[in-house]
């Protein structure tokens, strides 16, 4: 019996109609083998529909990626867990790839400490392992997003630039950072509300709580907004030395074994870091 004829130009349209790129590219091939090999013929479909979803999830991750503004380098690869020893590697990967039972609450991880301890790049590292299990992410410098929704406020835009923020997870790095005026704080406060037990947010934040009567501008403010944010939250505290000056201060004492101690002089090392 004859195969029955068909046109592969006509394939090609409807598989682009469709939306189907992958089968696109692969039918061909795949059909060939399927014919030598005397493939089933719901093999042939399950393989090729195979591919054309695993392309698909592909390309949705990097179009979360994309819109995550997350810095590519700051990873949980990259970072170093020996310099934290109060951090849990376990704990952090834990829930950085089983996003699903935390991210359902509306819960916020707090991630406090002084500058160059990591926080911005372990937020990250959490952010770039939830889009790789699925998650929507977006990375944002607190003050940043706060001066958009002000000025959409302004415009009276501001429901339907919150609603653009349906991400799984927001990471507002740097809280605790100098706001303009109470307008923006304000906004801060009606941001955290919003999100509260809904979505989830994590934080990071040079300034312990206690300082953050500085952050809002009066005190009942500051109390719900740490409450809001303390509810379902697991805090992390880096209280560690600066990453880069350790960094520094390592290479110099590398150095100082390798020069001759004569030829030493105090303060005259530049170090490029
Ligand atoms: P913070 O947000 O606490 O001020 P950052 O996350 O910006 O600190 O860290 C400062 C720099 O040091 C960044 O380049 C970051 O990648 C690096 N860094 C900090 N801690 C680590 C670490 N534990 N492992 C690897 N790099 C680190
Ligand atoms: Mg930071």
């Amino acid at each position: 019996m004859n195969a029955p004829a068909h046109d592969s130009g006509r394939l090609a349209l409807m598989l682009n109609e469709l939306r189907l790129p992958t089968i696109g590219r692969l039918w061909s091939e795949f059909a060939e083998r399927s014919d030598k090999e005397g493939w089933p013929a719901a093999r042939l479909l399950d393989a090729l529909l195979e591919h054309e979803l695993a392309e698909h999830a592909k390309r949705r991750i990097e179009r979360h990626r994309t819109e995550s503004h997350l810095d590519p380098t700051k990873t949980l690869a990259t970072f170093d867990f020996s310099m934290v020893p109060m951090v849990s590697k376990a704990h952090i990967t834990a829930l950085a790839t089983t996003g699903d039972s935390w991210l359902e609450k509306g819960a916020t991880i707090l991630l406090l400490g002084p500058p160059g301890t990591g926080k911005s790049h372990l937020g990250s590292a959490i952010g770039h392992a939830l889009i790789d299990a699925g998650f929507r992410v977006l990375f944002t410098h607190t003050s940043e997003l706060v001066q958009r929704l002000q000025a959409a406020r302004q415009t009276l835009q501001l429901p339907s630039a919150l609603a653009k923020l349906g991400f799984d997870l927001i990471i507002l790095d740097d809280l605790s950072y100098a706001y303009k005026d109470q307008a923006e704080t304000s906004m801060l406060f009606e941001l955290i509300v919003e999100r509260y037990e809904r979505k989830n947010l994590l934080t990071t934040a040079n300034q312990p709580f206690s300082g953050w009567n500085e952050v809002f501008p009066d005190p009942s403010m500051t109390i719900a907004a740490i409450d809001r944010l303390v509810h379902h939250s697991t805090i992390f505290e880096l209280n560690v030395e600066s990453y880069r000056r350790r960094k520094v201060s390592d290479k110099q004492s590398v150095r100082r074994q390798q020069l001759p101690s004569d030829n030493y002089e105090e303060g005259a090392t530049t170090i490029d870091t």
